[in-house]
């Protein structure tokens, strides 16, 4: 017994003096591919069955080198590619979003299958077309290799600072090349409009191991799987999926505050002096998920993180995390008359509802943007209302009502992309009208009809991709009647 504590006592040193070589970072990403194991504990009991599922999902071995300045970041990238349409692929696209984020990321050493691809750029270098000297049948994979390296925007002027470093803090949002979703239309590639999210994909399975100065605190989506420390840097490592997206924000600032909700871990990061708002925060966080469990189906992960970030939104959805702007973390303060702790609420209900509308039920959210924003404002709705009684939501209603009120209470169709709203029109439509909708839906059908429709609409759609005509056709489903008029009226373009 001594000799093995002993044992392990030298390869604990030996660990802890090992010089932070690329060779031994890429050892640790070795994970087979068709390997899922690594991936339960991260997802809660009634997930993780999907692990047999999902035939051919992407999985992303990813490596962030976060430099001692913190807004330079490189990198390799692999990921295992399985073509899941019905014809073969000639290319493989990837967004490469910091370039339209007011930063850069630049792609490097690019290899299919080990052997060099020379990638095509469009979109401002947002797009990377990855050719295939053969092409991809159906159901055959490649593996996709590159190095990259990722200058951060120290402003959040340019892009809400999604992707940002300022105030000591690192949001590293769509900081790797992205696949791109192959849907009916093809490769779904565009620019997105400023005003709405950017971020259109399938499920897909990611281990990423960051290696950073040692004084960080990480809130990174996913489990953690590694945490060590190596002279002045650490080593984490993260384990996530099914999600749409892997995310992370740092700062040597941060504060954790924790507690276990239904075998659900919320942790809430902010700065020592924003620990009220960090309160506020975790306790809507474990009220929102407790809600949306019982109204929609259970919450995927067995952790969900909060973090403060200077981001001009209000919030940012993230799988397994949310963003939220460090402006409304001081609870006596307000924003144009509306105390800080009003915002606190309507945010972390809001975004919290995005981890069953955006990320476990996915949607095209430049298309379709509706689909998840409406039913993310009316699932906030239903926590006032589940929270506060009827009578007390209705203050929240009547901000729905404002809302729509910005362009006269226009009768403008909801499904219609970002990009065909003008001025007010995306905020007053689809964060304002949009949840109306579904109240006014919900007196139609019925309640009980109503809710067995969401319930059925989120198992039925659960990582994967949810349209429009397939909402209204499970909610057909469970009032046995035509919905069509009401949605002529509300959601159909004339
Ligand atoms: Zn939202």
């Amino acid at each position: 017994m001594k000799k093995l504590f002993l044992l392990i006592l030298l390869i604990a040193v030996a660990c802890q003096t090992a010089p932070l070589t690329s060779a031994t970072n890429r050892d640790l990403l070795q994970t087979s591919w068709d390997d899922r194991s690594v991936f339960r504990d991260g997802l809660s009991a009634s997930y993780q069955s999907i692990l047999d599922q999902l035939p051919g999902a992407s999985v992303y071995h990813i490596e962030y080198r976060i430099a001692d300045d913190l807004y330079h970041v490189n990198g390799f990238e692999e990921v295992h590619y399985t073509n899941r349409e019905i014809l073969p692929l000639n290319e493989v696209q990837f967004h490469l979003f910091p370039n339209i984020l007011g930063g850069a990321i630049t792609v490097s050493n690019l290899l299919v299958n080990g052997k060099p691809a020379t990638p095509k750029y469009e979109l401002l270098d947002s797009l990377m077309r990855v050719p295939l000297s053969l092409p991809l049948e159906p159901d055959q994979s490649i593996v996709i290799h590159m190095d990259f390296e990722v200058t951060v925007p120290r402003t959040v002027e340019n892009n809400y600072g999604v992707l940002a470093f300022t105030d000591g803090v690192l949001a590293l949002a769509h900081a790797y090349p992205l696949i791109a979703v192959y849907d009916t239309k093809g490769w779904e590639a565009e620019i997105p409009s400023p005003q709405g999210d950017l971020v259109y994909s399938d499920a897909s399975f990611y281990i990423v191991r960051i290696a950073a100065p040692k004084n960080l605190v990480i809130a990174a989506t996913g489990r953690k799987i590694q945490q060590e420390t190596m002279g002045h840097e650490q080593i984490a490592a993260f384990a996530l999926g099914p999600a749409r997206d892997f995310y992370l924000a740092a700062s040597p600032d941060y504060r954790i505050k924790t507690r276990t909700v239904g075998g659900v871990t919320i942790n809430s990061f902010a700065p020592a002096p924003d620990q009220d708002g960090a309160q506020i925060a975790l306790d809507v966080a474990s009220r929102s998920i407790s809600d949306y469990g019982q109204l929609y189906a259970p919450y995927p992960y067995t952790q969900l993180n909060i973090v403060s970030t200077p981001t001009l939104a209000l919030g940012i959805e993230y799988p397994g995390q949310i963003a939220v702007a460090e402006r409304i973390y001081a609870p006596n303060s307000s924003q144009q008359g509306t105390p800080n702790s009003v915002y606190m609420e309507s945010t972390v209900a809001h975004e919290a509802a995005h981890q069953w509308f955006y990320n476990l039920v996915g949607n095209d959210q430049l298309d379709e943007p509706w689909l998840d924003e409406a039913l993310a404002q009316f699932a906030t709705l239903e926590y006032y209302t589940t929270e506060y009684g009827i009578q007390a939501a209705d203050g929240f209603r009547q901000s729905l009502e404002a809302r729509w009120s910005r362009v006269n209470d226009a009768r403008i169709a909801l499904d219609q992309p970002v990009a065909a709203f003008r001025g007010q029109e995306y905020g007053a439509i689809v964060y304002g009208r949009g949840p109306l909708f579904f109240d006014t839906l919900q007196h139609q059908m019925g309640q009980q009809a109503f809710n067995r429709f969401l319930k059925d609409y989120v198992a039925s759609n659960a990582w994967k991709i949810a349209t429009t005509d397939g909402l209204k056709a499970a909610a057909e489903k469970d009032c046995s009647c035509d919905l069509t008029p009401i949605f002529n009226e509300w959601v159909y373009p004339n």
